[in-house]
């Protein structure tokens, strides 16, 4: 074929398929604009899974009569005109592109007044084409009706899914901008039957429980600066801080589901930028991070967190769906928001309760149980943040022993009852019965004095009378060799003796006691299987904090072993000082409670 150039229609088919992938992208552009023109309200109506039709009717500014056309035309827009502008965009469409891409794909019907307006305007367009042009009596705002998607562009079709998934994408988006526009009254309708509202009175939490349901509702935790909340100028859904708003600042600000509460894909991680929903793989990392140690392996968290920093540090131009950014100062965002969120964790995460699975009390809510419920103070959440920091940053996090503020919130008070089955400790604490797993207990202890140990803190290391020969299989030899000096921080002295055999001159004391030749195979093993027993991050893990992770295995009493009271006050003792008193490096609980209320209820009394 010679060379030719395409003509306008083809070349804006082609590009529409950038911008419009499938009809939750026509929703996504038609929310942005009314959200860009200052809308407090905007109905959307789908009916075969938005294939059919799409409308979205917003109470916006509405599109003065001179304009309709122009609106439609590609790089048409009214919110930026040099490249300058692009530095400080505080709208969340700027490229002009997706009416005029809608527009070419569909059979399209506007109907518009603008404030100064005694009459609005109604404008057909088919394929890109104007088919007829009419005055028309209409509230302020703007009503777009997107019909037959994709007429004309069989291959796009093919790769539609069924209606019921393009149903769900749909819903998905919608949602998102209910949570990151809580002032925004929102209301999906599909097929005729509203699926999904929200109230627009500005609580982040009252949508959520519209998304999520009560019971999930109830297990997230609030995060962040209320005072952040305050972004919107003027009442409206502005979609943007201005630049002097945030000077050199991140805020982030959001809900965190509870570590008892975790799904099996991070889906449920929801990221807004300022006011733009985003999917960045290093801030969901981030996010996960927060959770470090405190779920279990493979499972999720949900978040719907809000990060606004000054439009001049992102830039927002960097794929035509909008949908993903980039940072000028990257490890600054991916901190404060991992820092946010293991704060709020740290600080709030209850130890979990024996609850029945279903009555009154699975029901009740988790401010409820607050007062039951054990924090550590701020200095302790600090210092276990720092713990994980963004992979490939270079600095790597230490942990920083600190001294618990006054009036901090601790480990309630515990008195040794006995042992059970030679595997818990039972206490009695002010609110009830705990039930502590001694082996999870002692982890979390060795983990944290490990860890501290290789921060510089004093932690005995224990030489051997005689250096110890220990002979390792190739593949331990291998991993030998890349683990050598984090386990010469941590108080391993090992050196090559000849062979694959090595001498081990000293230990961790907290090591000490077992069987040194054994404990260094097994957790050579095991970092050599690379994915360990960690949460799904734990490949990308500090090595440090990984490496303390296996360690603390070996050196923990195991389940079956006998203990003395003293032993069991002073394990208890020593799970105090710990920054996660909760959960087991591994995630798992190191604590259960029987709460009294619990009994009272089963004994009827
Ligand atoms: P962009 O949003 O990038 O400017 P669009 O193609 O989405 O590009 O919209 C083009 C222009 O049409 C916008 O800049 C705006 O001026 C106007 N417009 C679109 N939708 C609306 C709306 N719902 N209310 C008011 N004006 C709108
Ligand atoms: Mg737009």
């Amino acid at each position: 074929m010679p060379i030719r150039i395409l003509s306008e229609q083809v070349a804006n088919q082609i590009a529409a398929g950038e911008v419009i992938e499938r009809p939750a992208s026509v929703v996504k552009e038609l929310i942005e604009n009314a959200i860009d023109a200052g809308a407090t309200a905007i109905h959307i109506e789908i009916r075969g899974g938005g294939r059919r039709l799409v409308r979205v009717a917003d109470d916006g500014s509405g599109i003065p009569a001179e304009e309709v056309e122009l609106a439609f035309a590609r790089h048409a827009t009214s919110k930026l005109q040099t490249i300058d502008d692009l530095t400080h965009i505080t709208t969340l469409g700027f490229r002009g592109e997706a009416l005029a891409s809608v527009a070419a794909i569909a059979h399209v019907t506007v109907q518009t007044r603008a404030e100064s307006e005694e009459v609005g305007t109604r404008l057909r367009l088919e394929a890109g084409r104007v088919a007829r042009r009419e005055p028309l009596g209409h509230p302020r705002g703007t009503t777009i009706s997107v019909e037959n998607l994709f007429f004309n562009v069989p291959a796009r079709q093919k790769f539609l899914r069924s209606e019921a998934t393009e149903r769900k994408h749909i819903g998905d988006l919608v949602t998102r901008y209910a949570m990151a526009y809580p002032q925004l009254r929102l209301a999906l309708e599909s097929d005729g039957r509203l699926s999904f509202r929200s109230s627009g009175n500005g609580s982040l939490y009252d949508v959520l429980i519209e998304v999520y349901g009560l019971e999930t509702a109830q297990a997230m935790l609030a995060v962040g600066e209320e005072t952040a909340k305050a972004v919107p100028a003027n009442g409206t859904a502005q979609a943007v801080p201005t630049n002097d708003h945030y000077a050199g600042t991140v805020s982030v600000w959001g809900y965190v589901s509870r570590p008892d509460t975790h799904r099996a894909t991070r889906e449920h991680i929801t990221l807004f930028v300022n006011g733009r929903w985003i999917q960045d793989r290093g801030l969901t990392f981030a996010v996960e991070q927060a959770y470090h140690t405190l779920l279990p392996a493979d499972r999720h968290p949900l978040a719907v967190l809000c990060v606004a920093l000054s439009p001049e540090q992102v830039d927002v131009n960097v794929h035509p769906t909008k949908s993903e950014v980039k940072f000028q100062h990257r490890d600054q965002v991916f901190r404060a928001v991992q820092r946010t969120v293991r704060q709020a964790l740290v600080a709030q995460a209850p130890i979990p309760e024996v609850r029945r699975a279903a009555g009154p009390w699975a029901e009740q809510g988790w401010s409820d149980r607050h007062g039951v419920l054990v924090g550590v103070g701020a200095g302790a959440a600090q210092a276990a943040l720092d713990l994980a920091r963004p992979a490939g940053d270079g600095a790597i996090g230490r942990w920083q022993p600190q001294a618990p503020a006054e009036g901090q919130e601790r480990l309630p008070v515990l008195r040794v009852l006995g042992q059970l089955a030679q595997t818990y400790i039972i206490a009695e604490g002010p609110e009830g019965m705990y039930l502590i797993d001694q082996h999870a207990a002692h982890e979390r202890v060795i983990y944290e004095q490990l860890l501290a140990r290789q921060a510089g803190a004093a932690l005995v290391v224990q030489d051997l009378l005689e250096p110890l020969p220990v002979e390792l299989t190739p593949a331990q030899a291998d991993e030998l060799g890349t683990w050598l000096e984090p386990l010469r921080e941590m108080g391993f002295q090992v050196e090559a003796f000849g062979g694959h055999t090595v001498l081990v001159r000293s230990v961790p004391a907290v090591l000490s006691r077992v069987d040194v030749r054994q404990a260094l195979t097994s957790i050579l093993d095991e970092l050599a299987q690379g994915e360990d027993a960690l949460p799904s991050t734990g490949r990308l893990l500090d090595p440090d904090a990984r490496l303390a992770a296996v360690a603390c295995k070996r050196g923990a009493t195991k389940a079956g072993q006998t203990l003395a009271v003293d032993e069991m006050q002073a394990l208890i003792a020593q799970l105090e000082q710990t920054a996660a008193p909760r959960t087991c490096p591994h995630g798992r609980p190191t604590m259960i409670l029987l709460s009294q209320a619990w009994m009272q209820r089963e004994f009827g009394r």
